[in-house]
């Protein structure tokens, strides 16, 4: 079994110990009943992991000492920043999960003009479970780093903060005939000198994109992307995206 993971706030580590409270310690004693001598990897979240011998284990406090400390692996060179449409809680939930094993480095909740009201009260309401949804299936997936949860943006506003220079943005359309994904990242690996080392994924609501988004996401210098002639639901396009581009960028 691989040794548990937990990312944990780094001042739980001082010099060569560490100690644990609250859930994790309650997790490590009476959820896995994990006793001295036995190993866990802790994680500050600032790319570095520390392998752990524990020493004391109780309830509510776990002490344990540095065997190892060591880069985080688990994170691609590539990152990711999915712009995803407000959508219903557990459709939301699902693209956590999933983008969090596949390697997304940030989640973007975006409203748009098809965004329904009941999605975008979800968006706030939720944010305490969602993180601790992303938290566990970077622990479960061994990422290095936690995956950033940022709070809902409008349109219009991450269409402006996804330009960044040596940022590759594009967005989801099923309307898209002209240029596939294939093609697009083809173009991207062509030029080799400047490989940008940053996406911006742009997917749309339940009811897509509106003619007017995507056309101001192209005043934006945001170029729209197919993923082929079927429909996809909004939960499934961002992932297959980033999926073919880590696949294609990290291979
Ligand atoms: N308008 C569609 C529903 C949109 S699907 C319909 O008529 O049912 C939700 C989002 O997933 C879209 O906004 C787009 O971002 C993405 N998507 C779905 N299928 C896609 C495809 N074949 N190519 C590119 N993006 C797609």
């Amino acid at each position: 079994m691989t040794q548990p993971r937990f990312f944990i706030p780094p001042e739980w580590i001082r010099e060569q110990g560490v100690t644990l409270s609250g859930e994790i310690a309650h997790q490590i004693c009476s959820v896995l009943r994990l006793r001295p001598g036995e190993r866990i990897v802790v994680l500050d979240n600032t790319g570095w992991e520390c392998e752990v011998e524990l020493q004391r284990v109780s309830q509510g406090n776990v002490i344990g000492r540095v065997i190892e400390e060591r880069p985080a692996t688990g994170e691609p060179r590539t990152r990711i920043v999915l712009y995803q449409a407000a959508l219903r809680a557990r459709r939301f939930e699902f693209v956590l999960q999933k983008g969090t094993e596949l390697g997304i480095a940030e989640f973007v909740p975006i409203v748009c003009e098809r965004s329904l009201v009941a999605e975008v009260s979800e968006l706030d309401a939720k944010r305490e479970r969602w993180q601790h949804i992303i938290r566990e299936a970077a622990e479960q997936s061994h990422r290095g780093r936690l995956p950033v949860l940022r709070t809902a943006m409008m349109f219009a506003l991450a269409c402006q903060e996804a330009v960044a220079i040596g940022t590759c943005a594009w967005i989801l359309s099923e309307h898209e005939r002209h240029t596939h994904l294939k093609q697009a990242l083809a173009h991207v690996k062509s030029n080799e000198r400047k490989l940008p080392v940053a996406f911006s994924l742009f997917v749309g609501p339940e009811g897509g994109f509106t003619a007017d988004e995507i056309y101001l996401a192209t005043q934006y210098g945001i170029q729209p992307v197919g993923l082929g002639p079927r429909i996809l639901r909004a939960e499934t396009a961002g992932l297959v995206a980033a999926s073919a581009i880590l696949y294609e960028m990290e291979a």
